[in-house]
């Protein structure tokens, strides 16, 4: 066949461990062959972010600004035993959390279902896409250990140098605080992202938080999803036919357990961090969450949502056979091939990224799966490795084209 042609570069991240040997094998075998592939590549590896000063991150982030679409493969976020592992220069902070201060987007991260594999959810039918703030609360924290007896307050200084002070605690013995802050400005930006997103889906939105006991905080929260709600959605939701429905994160926790998928759950930085893998679990296989950042100003960052498979990567480098589920990864590369192609008006790529995925999940239920699904799936299963998973999707994937 004659390959398709991408007139625009997508950012291409590289990354480590097992997710860097998938990375080859699946261009090589499942996107090569078929397209005429213009990316602009950056080598996240630990490596070369230590050799560059982690520069490359920053340049690749950069990039996406630039070209619009990115797609990365999971990185490792160095702690103590990688330091020495990888004899690093500094502790580098998670590329992820560095990529997105730069975009200052939100994650998007849903399940890929397939016909065989049920949730452990009963109810759940549909996808649960689950939105998280990327900014700030808990992660961009300061705190500190309190030594002993003595007073701890919260101060806020003006331009024109008034302070404003309430007492956090009056501490009797050693303890503990912290504090911790959100903008206006990147609260409404991911309430934006989160009403459009769940318009495009044509999905209902909900969002949660601790409104009733955070009255400033949370409330804040609220107060602003209402407010760009009301102006700016409320009419599209209502001719579209969905709903924008707000609650607390206890009731919203208890609800989405009832409920039968097939919306959008915003949640704040913390929420959206644990109940992330919460679902990814409750639907099978962290293997099989996507995930992508959307930016207020447009850009695509597809990833998968698991690491690095390093247990998996180990085995693989003493010459043991391995099997680990590329779907996330494949499907990461599918979404930003396709954003790529809706934005360069390419209908052949974009057909090229539903192939692809439908030869994907057609491997799964025809029964042709990787260990971590074969323990969840329903019926005949056949357990393949790593490359011949990959290579029975090629199998379903040359179906389209010859
Ligand atoms: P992980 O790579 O997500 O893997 C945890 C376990 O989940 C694996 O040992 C494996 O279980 C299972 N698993 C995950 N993905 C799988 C796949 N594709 N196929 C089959 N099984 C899969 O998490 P981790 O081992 O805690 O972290 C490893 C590294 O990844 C760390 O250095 C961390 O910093 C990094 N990380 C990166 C990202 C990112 O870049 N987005 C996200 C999270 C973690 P079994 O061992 O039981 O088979
Ligand atoms: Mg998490």
């Amino acid at each position: 066949m004659k390959k398709i042609p991408m007139t625009t570069p997508l950012v291409e991240m590289d990354g480590d461990e097992m997710t860097r040997i998938i990375w080859k094998m699946l261009k090589d075998e499942l996107i090569l062959p078929y397209v005429e592939l213009n990316t602009e590549y950056y080598d996240l590896g630990l490596e070369h972010r230590n050799e560059t000063n982690d520069q490359v991150t920053v340049d690749s982030a950069n990039a996406i600004k630039k070209y619009g679409v990115g797609v990365k493969c999971a990185t490792i976020t160095p702690n103590q035993a990688r330091m020495s592992e990888y004899d690093l220069k500094e502790m580098w902070k998670s590329p992820n959390g560095t990529i997105r201060a730069i975009l200052d987007g939100t994650v998007f991260r849903s399940p890929i279902i397939v016909n065989n594999v049920k949730p452990f959810v009963k109810t759940w039918k549909k996808p649960i896409t689950i939105a998280r703030h990327a900014y700030g609360d808990i992660y961009k924290n300061v705190e500190m250990k309190v030594p002993g007896k003595g007073q701890a307050t919260l101060n806020f200084t003006n331009e024109a140098g008034e302070t404003v002070s309430e007492v956090i605690h009056n501490f009797d013995g050693p303890g503990i605080i912290m504090g911790m802050h959100n903008t206006n400005k990147s609260i409404e930006s991911f309430a934006r992202a989160c009403f459009s997103y769940a318009l495009d889906r044509k999905e209902d939105l909900w969002f949660s938080s601790k409104d009733t006991i955070s009255k400033k905080y949370d409330h804040t929260f609220k107060d602003i999803f209402a407010e760009i709600y009301d102006a700016e959605f409320k009419e599209k939701y209502e001719e579209a036919g969905i709903e924008y429905f707000y609650t607390l994160i206890d009731d919203a926790v208890a609800r989405v357990i009832k409920s039968e998928g097939g919306f959008v759950w915003a949640c704040k930085n913390y929420d959206g961090d644990v109940m992330s893998d919460m679902v990814a679990t409750a639907f099978g296989s962290l293997a099989m969450m996507t995930s992508v950042l959307v930016s207020p100003e447009g850009y695509y960052e597809y990833e998968a949502a698991h690491g690095t498979v390093q247990r998996h990567y180990y085995k693989h480098l003493k010459g043991e056979e391995t099997s680990t589920n590329s779907m996330a990864t494949i499907f990461a590369w599918t979404g930003a091939l396709r954003k790529r192609g809706e934005l360069d008006k390419n209908e052949e790529l974009i057909a090229f990224a539903d192939n692809l995925e439908k030869a994907s999940i057609a491997t799964i239920e025809e029964g042709v799966m990787t260990k971590d699904m074969a323990l969840l799936a329903e019926g005949e299963t056949k357990v393949v490795n790593t490359e011949d998973f990959i290579k029975e999707i090629r199998v379903r994937l040359d179906r389209f084209y010859n």
